[in-house]
């Protein structure tokens, strides 16, 4: 078939033709001459335009959803569109700090516990040797097992050491906070959502340091407030073990082989999962993309429920992937 002909008869279905293959079609029919269409730039006071910095779509894509795909606000008006936002958000989430950066100096906790004359020079001595021998092991978890110290006087060093307060463990309704973030991140990072008061401020508790990076992350995804803290060893675990057991939003794991697998797969779950609300944040070493299908939130903690949220995961096969960026 003649490229003209098959151009046209794509032409007369758009649902068929990309951006490309449309702005292709344009200029064979019209060659060097003036384009009807492309004056027609989507710009529309009704319809929302593409959120695509780049876009060079000319075309009005009437059969397009104005609905979703949604990434951060903003709609694309084609999948190329979407990619291209989505490249942009991963760039920018991978120029930020990360876990780069949020180490700050320390007092060992042996010193906390031996300046706050909650231990001995003795038991300090005793603690550390053993952990040496065992080559395992917390600190703490030896000044327990140990019995210089119990539980608590672990826990208030620890906030002390890492300047945040311990946090109760009740009231926590494991089902409300299940969709606050993924159960990979509870597993993996130590981290329990434990409320949420007033519907702005999220608790989250840690056992034994603070994730600062993940702070960060879910304060921007969830747009909430977090204050983090710790809770002592028992309870935090207790906890975690209920968290671990509640329904939480469905989660895709995913290890893309390079940074283009990493855009394709996002733009493809925004745009196959139709999100009318959608975002990217990093934590660590994995990019987390979140979607929204619905606007239903639970209603005393205002997180989404569990069944409105689907999560994305995925880390770089290529270690090198994120530096050799442009
Ligand atoms: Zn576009």
């Amino acid at each position: 078939m003649p490229v003209l002909t098959k151009r046209l008869r794509d032409w007369e279905n758009p649902r068929s033709i990309t951006a490309e293959a449309a702005a292709e079609a344009r200029a064979a029919v019209y060659g060097g001459l003036s384009d009807p269409l492309s004056p027609i730039k989507p710009a529309s006071a009704l319809l929302p335009q593409c959120g695509n910095a780049r876009c060079r779509s000319g075309w009005m894509k009437l059969w397009r959803s104005r609905q979703s795909p949604v990434l951060e606000g903003k709609w694309a008006c084609s999948q190329a569109c979407m990619q291209e936002m989505v490249l942009a958000a991963i760039l920018r989430e991978a120029g930020e700090p990360g876990s780069q950066g949020m180490h700050q100096h320390r007092v060992p906790l042996g010193l906390v516990m031996l300046s706050r004359g909650v231990i001995t020079q003795e038991q300090l001595r005793c603690a550390l040797d053993a952990q040496r021998k065992a080559g395992t092991g917390r600190l703490g978890e030896w000044l327990i097992r140990q019995k210089a110290a119990d539980e608590e006087q672990v826990t208030r060093a620890l906030s002390a050491q890492w300047n945040c307060p311990v946090l109760l463990g009740a009231p926590h309704d494991p089902v409300a906070m299940a969709a606050a973030f993924p159960r990979l991140f509870v597993d993996s990072f130590g981290a329990v959502p434990l409320r949420v008061a007033g519907r702005q401020l999220l608790y989250v508790a840690f056992e034994d340091r603070i994730d600062r990076c993940l702070v960060l992350a879910v304060e921007r995804m969830l747009g909430l407030k977090v204050e983090a803290g710790l809770l002592n060893g028992s309870e935090f675990r207790h906890l975690q073990r209920q968290m671990l057991r509640a329904v939480s939003p469905i989660i895709r794991l995913l290890e893309a082989a390079n940074m283009r697998g990493l855009v394709h797969a996002f733009a493809a779950m925004l745009e196959e999962r139709k999100a009318v609300r959608s975002q990217i944040v990093r934590i660590h070493d994995y990019f987390w993309l979140r979607i929204w299908r619905g606007a239903a939130v639970d209603s005393t903690s205002g997180l989404p429920v569990a069944g409105e949220v689907e999560d994305m995961v995925c880390s770089l096969a290529e270690r090198d992937a994120l530096q050799a960026l442009p």
